[in-house]
């Protein structure tokens, strides 16, 4: 493929971190107090950011190297991060399980694998419909914890800008704990069988448990060859990265800094930031914020993109043609991936694109149960993620990573698995605050799927 510029780049327009606000948004909330709006933002403009630009770039080179097809990125976790379900036992058993997916890939694959958590900042969601309709009443849809609140009550559906330095303070929690699972020991490779999720069981279980002796035996090799954690650091620790959706803007304005290294924009409060299929307008407000900091970019590209939006987003997000800049992520549904992926693709050889392709093969696939649950068939997402290999496979381009829900707890959300949750199981334990997410088991499972595709 052409490694040129994208031909329809235009010269870089002027950006400022306020610049957004000429734009039209959507999915965005009215707060009925701006004064006390302001007194948030200003609050959040005065603390640090929660992640610095080094890492942003560094993460960004590595995704490079995934656009390349020298690693495959790994990014997971909640639809929506909530207040009520965050503790440090939730936030470990989700980074256990992408652990855990993180071996089956590297032992299946032979590449190093990208993680990358919907963690510590995942708290702002899109809805179809502005408001939602209870036994004949109606309130304001639910948007996330740092918007509003999810109990079905006018007053917790008002929009509420102190949810922000909640979110903030969460978020900021979050990443201290993930930092020291990375580097702390939790994450050395030595402890590879402890990963194991107490809820996972079944042949999956057993299929890890395999691959994990096979390393420890590796490890034990290597350490009476001299080569330990001590002797190589990167056997005892990992790089673990934070993403969300970037789509409330008065938060990431106020969290955005100047990198002093570049002396160039950064958004502080994440490590990747996506713009959501339902706010990727190309002359929208999210598009127009997130052209401007330097992060990786995601852009969620939906059955209703067109060639040409894509041609634009990707000639607006990626003006330099940097490799690990902008990560597609590919979500049409199981069946549909065939009708768009092709398209998108050569819209993408045609401006000698350099991109990353995702695949997050959950957000086509959402449906109603017939218990009136929103739930998710296993069988769908892993059809997805099939179909989205094999038309890379056709196309000579390169599938470089999966994007997807999940928790490391024993959810019952989406049907199906090895341990297959039916339709009357979804009650047991739904405990989402938005979409269904795979459990512990399921997302294993999903793991050697994709080892297995890798390695085709
Ligand atoms: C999400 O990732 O939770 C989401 C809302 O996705 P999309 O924008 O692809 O619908
Ligand atoms: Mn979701």
């Amino acid at each position: 493929m052409a490694q040129t510029k994208p031909s329809s780049a235009t010269p870089a327009q002027a950006w400022e971190k306020r610049g957004w606000r000429a734009y039209p948004r959507v999915q965005m909330p009215d707060y009925p107090d701006a004064a006390a709006l302001n007194a948030v933002e200003a609050q959040l403009n005065r603390f640090p950011p929660l992640v610095f630009a080094g890492e942003a770039r560094r993460l960004k080179a590595t995704l490079g190297d995934v656009a390349a097809g020298r690693a495959f990125l790994l990014q997971g976790g909640d639809c929506a991060e909530s207040f009520s379900e965050f503790s440090a036992d939730n936030i470990r058993d989700t980074f256990k399980v992408m652990l855990q997916m993180a071996v089956v890939l590297t032992w299946g694959a032979q590449l190093p694998v990208v993680k990358v958590g919907r963690m510590a900042g995942q708290f702002a969601k899109p809805r179809s419909a502005p408001t939602e309709v209870v036994g004949g009443t109606e309130l304001p849809s639910y948007r996330g914890d740092i918007i509003n609140g999810f109990d079905f009550t006018p007053e917790a559906r008002i929009p509420d800008p102190q949810r922000m330095l909640s979110a903030y303070t969460q978020a900021a929690a979050s990443l201290n704990l993930l930092r020291a699972f990375s580097t702390g020991g939790y994450a050395d490779i030595h402890r590879v069988q402890s990963w194991i999720s107490d809820f996972t069981g079944g042949a999956e279980a057993a299929r890890y448990r395999d691959i994990a002796d096979r390393i420890s035996d590796a490890m034990a090799f290597m350490a009476a060859a001299g080569v330990t954690a001590e002797t190589a650091h990167d056997l005892g620790q990992v790089d673990f990265y934070t993403s969300h959706e970037a789509l409330l803007l008065e938060y990431e304005e106020a969290l955005a800094r100047i990198d002093s290294t570049t002396g160039l924009p950064v958004a502080g409060s994440g490590h990747m930031i996506w713009i959501g299929d339902r706010t990727r307008q190309v002359d929208g407000a999210h598009v127009e914020f997130a052209r401007g900091v330097q992060n990786p970019i995601g852009l969620k590209c939906g059955p209703s993109i067109s060639d040409s939006d894509l041609k634009t987003l990707i000639a607006r997000l990626n003006p330099e043609n940097e490799p690990g800049r902008l990560t597609l992520i590919a979500r049409f549904g199981a069946g549909s991936v065939g009708d768009h992926l092709p398209r998108l693709i050569k819209a993408v050889q045609e401006e000698g694109a350099n991109v990353v392709w995702s695949c997050d093969p959950m957000h086509g696939n959402t449906i109603k149960s017939a218990s009136g649950y929103k739930t998710r068939p296993f069988d769908s997402v892993l059809r997805e993620v099939r179909e989205f290999f094999a038309v890379h496979r056709a196309e000579g381009t390169i599938p470089g990573g999966v994007h997807f829900e999940m928790t490391g707890q024993d959810v019952t959300e989406c049907t199906g698995g090895v341990r297959a949750v039916t339709d009357e199981d979804l009650s047991d334990r739904y405990h989402t605050a938005c979409d269904p997410r795979l459990n512990a088991s399921q997302s294993l499972e999903l793991a050697f799927l994709v080892a297995e595709e890798l390695r085709n």
